[in-house]
């Protein structure tokens, strides 16, 4: 079975899950994401942090 490590994206101001992405196979990054993306919701750049599904 392939494991997949899929990470969303959430909107820190509206929680849309406006993004996914695919962790890399290596679970080295612990480090919390946080990236500057257009949420169509609020219709700017806003935070995005990476949520647990
Ligand atoms: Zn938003």
């Amino acid at each position: 079975m392939a494991e997949r490590n899929i990470q969303t994206l959430v909107c820190s101001s509206c929680k849309d899950k406006n993004y996914h992405y695919q962790a890399g196979k290596k679970r080295a990054d612990k480090v919390k994401v946080e990236v500057k993306k257009f949420c169509p919701k609020c219709k700017k750049h806003t935070l995005h942090k990476e949520a647990k599904s």
